[in-house]
């Protein structure tokens, strides 16, 4: 089977669609200036020669002006250290929720557009102050807003994606020694010329695309966790740091409810085989060494190709979200093309179905149809579902947002029988009752009442053996 197609199992096709390589953006196919500069970048190879870094700094990280001092000790300790270094930043926290309550208090309905003029901001603010912590310590620093590099996305505002990056000038400065400090979050949409931004989370997937315009040797994702745990440290105390991780599980892991890493920023380096290294700022930015390729691997989490992986374990994580909502259609009368005139509207109103059970009742003439939505989409799925009717037939409706999914995932399910089972018989020993199942090649999901999802995340967490000794 062609890689591509085996490395995107279990995710939609909807998505498997947009999976392509960002190959354009690369900064040499944009027209680089090409001789000493070029030079200068493909010197680096193994060991302690200059590598090319792209370090990106989430909210915790740059939370007030005392953290961005800190985080300006990591650039220049990398500097120091001989290193090439591009800068992505998000919004300090709590800043983007604030911006995003704003919106709504403006209006509920308002125009995309107008909200990412307000929510971009956040990194902007971040950018600056880091450009002049960083000049104070005398480095040569310079911050860019998305447009300026220009990062380009599409025109789904809120929830764009980057088509293109035209990282010349950015390298050109590299090259000369600048720190660059871009914005998270953001690019221009070059139909209107509008700032569009790339959805929640979205600074690691400026990241990873920065790094791959660059031609990056590592995209260093800081945050306040020391790397990818085994399930959500805040939740199982017991989690385990991950040394590596493939591809492959950070994708089911991220898009599962592990945010530590937005699921698009894991498509894109996954797709441009970047390698993404998640690890903590709030380690002493002297008590660490400045990257070496040949060294990546002491600290934090790789994110990488499953080869890589010498010894990996049946299940390497448990993810878990608590923002679906499900929805049952009682009696709804059994016949053919019934799961089509449900979903098809659904689909046309654009809202996503996750999970689906059909249960046929006793008397074989009805079904029970039971799926989950976004929570937040809950009211529009009734909505379309009321306005089917008539093309649906009769039918009750039941809805519930008060559950959670849970997801126990590993590349080691395809060579391994008998994961499902212990997962169902570990929840029925504990009393949690499943609502709904999904699985695929590398994960299983199960649907649960909400009150439960942290009971099932560590009982999960324990029979697969993932607990910390
Ligand atoms: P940032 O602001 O740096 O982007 P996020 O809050 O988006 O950070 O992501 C980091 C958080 O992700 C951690 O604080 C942790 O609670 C959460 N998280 C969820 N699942 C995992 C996991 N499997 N491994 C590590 N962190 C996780
Ligand atoms: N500031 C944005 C957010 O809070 C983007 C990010 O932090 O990655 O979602
Ligand atoms: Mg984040």
């Amino acid at each position: 089977m062609p890689l591509r197609e085996r490395a995107v199992n279990g995710i939609s096709v909807r998505q498997k669609a947009r999976l392509r390589p960002i190959g354009p953006v690369c900064l040499l196919a944009a027209g680089a200036p090409q001789g000493q500069l070029q030079h200068e970048f493909e010197k680096r190879t193994a060991g302690n020669a200059m590598a090319v870094v792209v370090m990106k700094f989430g909210g915790t990280s740059v939370a007030n002006v005392e953290r961005i001092r800190n985080v300006a000790r990591h650039v220049k300790r990398e500097v120091d250290g001989g290193n090439k270094v591009a800068i992505v930043v998000s919004a300090m926290a709590g800043v983007t929720n604030q911006l995003v309550a704003w919106v709504r208090e403006a209006s509920v309905l308002h125009d995309a557009r107008e909200y990412d003029a307000v929510v971009a901001t956040g990194e902007q603010v971040t950018a600056g102050l880091l450009a002049i912590v960083l000049q104070s310590m005398g480095l040569q620093a310079r911050s860019w807003q998305g447009w300026q590099v220009p990062i380009t996305t599409s025109a789904a505002h809120g929830s764009a994606r980057i088509v293109g990056i035209d990282g010349a000038e950015i390298k050109r400065r590299l090259a000369q020694g600048e720190v660059a400090v871009v914005t998270g979050f953001q690019g221009i949409e070059p139909e209107r010329h509008r700032i569009a931004t790339l959805g929640r989370g979205g600074s690691d997937t400026s990241a990873v695309a920065m790094a791959i315009a660059l031609k990056a040797d590592v995209c260093d994702i800081y945050t306040d966790v020391d790397g990818v745990y085994t399930t959500d440290p805040r939740i199982v105390p017991k989690a385990r740091r991950l040394p590596k991780v493939s591809y492959e599980e950070m994708l089911e892991m991220s898009s599962l409810g592990s945010k530590v890493l937005q699921t698009r920023s894991v498509e894109l380096a996954m797709v441009n085989r970047m390698r993404v290294r998640v690890l903590s700022s709030f380690v002493a930015p002297e008590a660490m060494e400045p990257v070496r390729l040949d060294r990546l691997e002491d600290i934090g989490t790789i994110v990488c190709d499953e080869d890589e992986i010498v010894e990996s374990q049946v299940v390497s994580g448990i993810a878990y979200v608590k923002d679906e909502a499900k929805v049952t259609l009682i009696k709804v009368e059994d016949k053919p093309g019934v799961a089509a005139r449900i979903f098809g509207p659904l689909a046309d109103a654009n809202i996503n179905v996750d999970m689906i059970v059909q249960s046929v009742t006793p008397d074989g003439k009805h079904t029970d149809m039971t799926f989950t939505v976004q929570a937040a989409e809950l009211p529009r799925t009734l909505e379309t579902l009321k306005a089917a009717k008539k093309d649906i037939g009769d039918f009750d409706v039941q809805s519930s947002a008060d559950v959670a999914k849970i997801s126990v995932i590993g590349v080691g399910m395809r060579s391994h029988a008998g994961v499902a089972a212990m997962m169902f018989k570990a929840l029925a020993g504990k009393g949690i009752n499943i609502l709904a199942i999904t699985t695929s090649e590398i994960k299983i999901s199960v649907l649960i009442d909400a009150a439960y999802a942290e009971l099932a995340v560590r009982t999960l967490h324990s029979i697969y053996g993932l607990d910390a000794d």
